[in-house]
């Protein structure tokens, strides 16, 4: 069972400063960015084989299976890679924070493009292990990441 709460912390709620661009939802993409609603991260995976596949796409990768459905998974990963943008790319969005791919444990390879938060820029490494948490941005709840607190 994916559990909502997070080590004693109130809310995988992540409330910020600015406000966040609501994505595209499409049909392809609607369950990812809407997921969060509940607290809990969910990512297509294949019903044939199994694979999560992320972004989301019609087929998969592995299989060439056409039944992809939207699974709950941990929301538990490691910092795959990361850098820092200090350019103001979007208005409301104020520099400097960090861009990360985070890998899933659920599947080698499983990775989303987010960015770290509730750390400083000096405390991120590649290896850590961080956890989920959502901003609001219109109907999204965009998947952000957070340090593990042991
Ligand atoms: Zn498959």
């Amino acid at each position: 069972m994916v559990q909502a709460q997070h080590d004693g912390r109130s809310s995988a709620s992540y409330a910020e400063g600015f406000e966040r661009v609501e994505p595209p939802l499409t049909e392809r993409t609607r369950a990812y960015w809407t997921s969060g609603a509940d607290g809990i991260l969910r990512i297509a995976r294949c019903a044939a084989c199994g694979r999560f596949q992320h972004p989301p796409r019609p087929v998969c990768s592995r299989c060439r299976g056409r039944v992809l459905r939207s699974e709950p998974v941990t929301g538990r990963g490691v910092v795959w890679s990361w850098t820092v943008n200090r350019y103001e790319w979007q208005k409301d969005m104020p520099p400097s924070y960090v861009l990360a791919e985070v890998e899933l444990v659920e599947q080698p390879g499983l990775r989303l493009l987010t960015n770290i938060v509730e750390c400083t820029i000096d405390d991120v490494r590649i290896g850590m292990e961080v956890e989920v948490c959502f901003a609001r941005a219109g109907e999204a709840f965009i998947p952000l990441f957070r340090p593990v607190v042991p």
